[in-house]
């Protein structure tokens, strides 16, 4: 068992991972605060929108905090006929293993003001689906996993994922709040999952929904309520302790979550040149430069001349 001082103790922008042997279940907390309260600031997003883009980035950083190499980018991307017609965020791993994410969301303003007040998945984005990429460094092979974007929530659209993608036993709870007092966001969530034993060429032994201790780590993970995630006076240290603090949990070193776009120069160059020299006219300022958005950052550049096509 780790022993984390009080004043090590994640609560905020971190990720806190823990592995309980005896019930053959690893999982994660995550809780976002000020980083997330950044990405939401490059838009002006209705309420709805933004609560699930804070349920989504912290569904990233759950995600995104297994893979350890610098380079490793885990993206998720919905797609919808909804009211909310994108949605898309990242993590990627820098060199010195901080996960850095972003992410954005398209969505049609009237719809969304038209809609009675509600989180429900299947009124924000009605019929689309879920896309989940995973890069690895070095590897050329890029690992994608699609499913219908179907559940109450985002959540529940995970779980099956999971079971229906990877047959992978899952709980995931995410959750997202507003505070209306400091105009504040602050988003929790967890993932616990079923260690498959004997996976390597063997069948997969334990990777059963109805295997007793998978039962009881789910009925215990399931208990864990919205406002326990999004408070940030509870350390994640603390939520884990209070789910499985008689099945001895090993808590492993937080992992610290920023802020980062990965918009350069060249890369908005790159963008440019995927144009055709009659759209470039086209989309040419009277100055005769080229003025680009990120849409992840909302960061302006203004580029004078494109490079040249190679
Ligand atoms: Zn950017």
């Amino acid at each position: 068992m780790s022993k984390i001082t009080p004043e090590q103790q994640p609560f905020i922008d971190n990720v806190l991972p823990f592995q309980i042997e005896t019930l053959d279940v690893r999982g994660r907390f995550v809780r976002l605060g000020p980083v997330l309260n950044n990405v939401l600031a490059a838009h002006q997003y209705p309420a709805p929108v933004a609560f699930l883009l804070a349920e989504a980035l912290a569904l990233t950083a759950l995600l995104g905090s297994v893979l350890r190499d610098g380079g490793a980018q885990v993206t998720i991307q919905a797609r919808s006929d909804g009211p909310v017609r994108l949605l898309v965020t990242d993590y990627l791993v820098s060199d010195k293993g901080v996960g850095h994410i972003r992410g954005y969301a398209e969505f049609d303003a009237a719809k969304i003001a038209a809609l009675p007040s509600t989180t429900r998945l299947e009124q924000l984005c009605g019929h689309g689906h879920l896309a989940l990429t995973i890069d690895q460094p070095g590897e050329n092979d890029r690992y994608q996993g699609i499913v219908p974007l179907e559940g109450v929530d985002l959540s529940e659209a995970t779980q099956t994922y999971f079971e229906a993608s990877e047959q992978l036993p899952t709980v995931c709870k995410l959750a997202a709040r507003h505070n209306e007092q400091t105009g504040l966001w602050s988003a929790g969530g967890l993932l616990v999952q079923h260690l498959a034993r004997s996976e390597a060429g063997g069948e997969r032994l334990f990777a059963s929904d109805a295997y007793p201790n998978w039962l009881y780590a789910k009925a215990l993970a399931s208990t864990i309520k919205a406002v326990e995630l999004c408070d940030q006076s509870l350390s994640l240290t603390d939520l884990i302790w209070r789910l499985f603090h008689q099945d001895e949990p090993r808590i492993f070193p937080a992992l610290g979550i920023t802020k980062g776009c990965r918009c350069t120069r060249e890369r908005i160059q790159g963008v440019l040149r995927q144009f055709s020299f009659e759209e470039l006219v086209d989309m040419r300022e009277p100055d005769g430069s080229f003025k680009l958005n990120c849409a992840f950052c909302s960061k302006d550049w203004i580029i004078e001349r494109p490079e040249e096509h190679t």
